[in-house]
């Protein structure tokens, strides 16, 4: 063993850990990935999937609209649930009267169901079968008086 050039081992110290700039923000950090980037990165991939789940979910609901035997596209979402809800029940020959439904006073072919408050379903009797025309608000019902 050499002795005379021996020279002890200085105690390994850590790695003085280098600051590196980021390229895309600038920031400083530590390690080869900057966290910041990587969290806006997640951030963005979490946003994009959220919108394209919402864009799929919009265009299932507007596939619904072409089974529906009346156009019921520019009405409120609840109201459409309640709407199909009536549509259904009358094409399984349940009464109108069980939804509410009244014959109007001066033109007894017509019948008027409500939806919601402010919806009604004009419906037009057909030897006894209820066919639905269309789904009105209260303002709308009142300007063109359907039947009248
Ligand atoms: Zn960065």
């Amino acid at each position: 063993m050499e002795v005379s050039g021996y020279k002890p081992t200085p105690p390994k110290l850590a790695m003085p850990r280098r600051k590196r700039i980021c390229p895309s923000c600038g920031r400083k950090g530590y390690g080869k990935i900057c966290h910041y980037c990587e969290q806006q990165k997640a951030a963005i991939e979490r946003q994009e999937r959220t919108l394209n789940e919402k864009r799929q979910k919009k265009k299932e609901w507007e596939a619904t609209f072409e089974q529906d035997p009346i156009d019921l596209r520019a009405l409120p979402d609840h109201v459409v649930v309640k709407a199909r809800n009536i549509i259904m029940g009358l094409s399984n020959e349940q009464n109108y009267r069980y939804f509410g439904g009244k014959r109007l006073r001066h033109n007894r072919q017509i019948i008027s169901i409500p939806v919601t408050r402010n919806y009604r379903m004009i419906c037009r009797n057909d030897n006894g079968n209820t066919l639905p025309l269309e789904v009105l608000s209260h303002e709308d019902y009142n300007v063109c008086k359907p039947g009248g």
